[in-house]
């Protein structure tokens, strides 16, 4: 992202973003409500435009300017390519209802990858299985706990096979009991995987542990961009020190 810029209704949200991911880097993305974190992961995921600057991914433009000077989505079959490279999860998971787990993850593989059923079939089990719900298969969401929902979220993000993860406060809607075992999920992905992950979130133990690099934003810019070790114990600019003293 270069000098990018977002406003809603006159209010500016995103103020001059500069941000280069290298692949495989883990970062952490915090800061208080309102400080432009979901804004900068949708516009990622090319669910929002920007007013100006440029976004690229794997060296692909994903807004080009037109002649009103607005910035506008590249054509449909290019974002098409693009959003391939890159999943979601949300806070709220949003699976489909009247689905079974091992359906819910398998849809997206048939119709957006082309996958035959039974690969398909094959790549949710195990992807089922990593994510510790292989014995759920069988079951619908409403039969399952906010952890396993979000769980079977991120099987499904990740049957998609995308080169880059964007999590959003993937734990913040769920009981505190639920959020070790999400975290843990997470965890293992962040280890194991060549995925470029970004994740928002307010678990502060949890971003020292996985991130190769934590972005701390406030009020629409990026305040901070540093080691973990260096957020967490040294930050540099007040405006983290007195943000981790309120959540710490
Ligand atoms: P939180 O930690 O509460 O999730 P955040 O850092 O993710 O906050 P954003 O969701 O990016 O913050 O929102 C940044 C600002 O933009 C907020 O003031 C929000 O109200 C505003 N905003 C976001 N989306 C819209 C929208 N679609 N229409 C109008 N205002 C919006
Ligand atoms: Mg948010």
């Amino acid at each position: 992202m270069r000098e990018v810029w977002k406003s809603f209704d006159g209010l500016t949200v995103l103020k001059g973003i500069d941000l280069d991911i290298p692949p495989s880097q883990k970062i952490a993305l915090i800061g208080p409500s309102g400080s432009g974190k979901s804004t900068i992961l949708r516009i990622l995921m090319t669910l929002e435009g920007i007013d100006s600057g440029r976004v690229e991914i794997d060296g692909e433009s994903i807004w080009t300017m037109q002649r009103d000077s607005r910035e506008v989505p590249a054509d449909r079959h290019h974002i098409r390519k693009i959003r391939g490279k890159v999943g979601m999860v949300f806070q709220h998971f949003n699976l489909f209802p009247h689905m079974s787990v091992l359906r819910n993850v398998t849809e997206a593989m048939v119709h957006v990858l082309h996958l035959p059923q039974e690969e398909a079939e094959k790549g949710a089990v195990d992807l089922l299985k990593l994510v510790g719900l292989e014995d759920k298969i069988e079951n619908y969401p409403a039969q399952l706990s906010g952890g396993q929902k979000q769980r079977v979220a991120i099987a499904r993000a990740l049957a998609l096979r995308p080169q880059i993860m964007l999590f959003d406060e993937v734990t913040s809607a769920l009981d505190p009991e639920l959020v070790g075992e999400v975290l843990s999920v997470l965890r293992q992905i962040a280890i194991e995987s060549e995925m470029t992950m970004l994740i928002v979130t307010h678990e502060m133990s949890f971003a020292q542990e996985i991130a190769d690099r934590v972005i701390f934003m406030a009020e629409g810019k990026i305040i901070e961009d540093n080691t973990p070790e260096i957020i967490f114990s040294r930050p540099t600019q007040k405006r983290t020190q007195e943000f981790l003293r309120t959540i710490l």
